[in-house]
């Protein structure tokens, strides 16, 4: 009995046991069914942040570069003011810039980063100012000159066309701007002033300057229709200067439509010369320079045969103030640019500069440009037969 009672009592533990575990168990189940749920939850918490922060980190980095483009765009406005010009030539200025960086890689060998840029820029000058000036005649109000020179929406694809790329990658006709590595003052060397693009309103000062110091220079000049600018080509003679052509019209789409357009155009702005003047002129300059890529209809050596034929020597340059790549410059920068040109050509200087509409930095500095010139022993002439050309493309 002692026995089965223990027996009994064992079973009694082992029944109670049992309901222990099972109670265990299923409060365990319970448990496990709880966490799962839990664990699902904090998974889902887990995508949502994931999401979130994928959302939120490309939306906070939208709206931070949205914000740089803006504050870029007020910093472009106010260069834009205070450059005085537009914006759209403020991006062009930069996008010339960058465009002309690689092709000054050749030359980046013999100059300076600075003077590669400016460099390049110098056949940009010729072409920047030959669109503009085209630009201006095709508006006939006299009002609208000035604007002509800023609101130049056109002029952007005219620039890719600029001349300076070609003539530097192909490296041909162009060693004009090839300066020696350590510029030298050599007294005794000659420099040639030259003035393209008029008669303007400010030739008559330009000659004031020349005459009161005793200058002679070379004027190319182009056909004005206005009464009151005709006598300025007689008195260009008048006063010792030699006068060259510059093209009757300066409009490329007609200069360059055709090589017979070509002969015409010369023949119109010789005779138109012949007429206002008396002088059989013989000097020629090319709009755009010889190295203009302008001229799609027409081979630069064909023209450069007429020419020839004609017994017309065609001048380019290898100096320039700059004078129209940049009409914010001040007049001791443009003749920082011209001297930087004089002094490092190893031999005699043809400088380009304007006589247009907007060229008072150019009037401002010619006084000072001629003083230092005289100063550092150069001989300033006007260019005469004698003249060595400067030619950036020969035949
Ligand atoms: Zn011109």
């Amino acid at each position: 009995m002692k026995n089965e009672k223990k027996t009994l009592s064992e079973y009694e533990q082992e029944l109670l046991q049992a309901e222990r575990e099972a109670k265990e168990a299923e409060a365990k189940d319970a448990d496990n069914r709880d966490k799962a749920p839990r664990k699902k939850k904090s998974h889902r918490r887990l995508l949502i942040t994931f999401l979130l922060v994928m959302c939120a980190i490309p939306l906070a980095l939208c709206i931070y570069l949205l914000m740089r483009v803006n504050s870029m765009d007020g910093r472009l406005d106010r260069i834009a003011d205070a450059l005085g010009v537009s914006r759209n030539d403020v991006t062009e200025y930069r996008y010339r810039t960058e465009t002309t960086d690689a092709s000054t890689a050749d030359q980046s060998a013999y100059l300076t980063p600075e003077i590669a840029t400016s460099a390049d820029i110098v056949f940009l000058a010729e072409n920047y100012s030959e669109n503009e000036l085209e630009k201006e005649q095709n508006e006939n109000a006299p009002d609208d000159i000035d604007s002509a020179y800023v609101d130049s929406d056109d002029i952007g694809s005219d620039r890719e066309e600029a001349p300076a790329d070609d003539a530097y990658s192909d490296n041909e006709g162009a060693p004009e701007l090839v300066v020696a590595e350590k510029p030298t003052r050599l007294n005794g060397k000659k420099v040639y002033l030259t003035f393209d693009d008029g008669p303007s309103e400010h030739t008559a000062e330009i000659l004031d300057i020349l005459k009161k110091n005793n200058v002679k220079a070379t004027f190319f000049v182009i056909h004005r229709d206005e009464p009151e600018l005709e006598q300025l080509y007689s008195r260009i003679v008048d006063d010792g200067h030699t006068i060259g052509m510059h093209s009757y019209t300066h409009e490329y789409e007609k200069v360059y439509a055709s090589e017979s357009a070509f002969e015409k155009d010369v023949k119109d702005i010789h005779d138109f010369i012949k007429k206002v003047t008396g002088v059989d002129a013989k000097f020629y300059r090319f709009p755009g320079g010889s190295s203009n890529d302008v001229s799609d209809n027409v081979q630069t050596s064909d023209m450069i045969d007429y020419l020839n034929e004609k017994g017309i020597v065609y001048f380019d340059w290898n100096a320039a103030s700059l004078d129209a790549e940049d009409e914010s410059l001040t007049p001791a920068q443009l003749n920082e640019n011209v001297m930087y040109y004089v002094e490092s050509n190893p031999g005699d200087s043809v400088v380009l500069m304007h006589d247009f509409k907007n060229c008072e930095p150019t009037v401002a500095a010619l006084q000072s440009l001629i003083d230092t010139l005289k100063s550092e022993g150069y001989e300033i002439l006007p260019i005469t037969d004698d003249t060595e050309p400067v030619q950036h493309v020969t035949n």
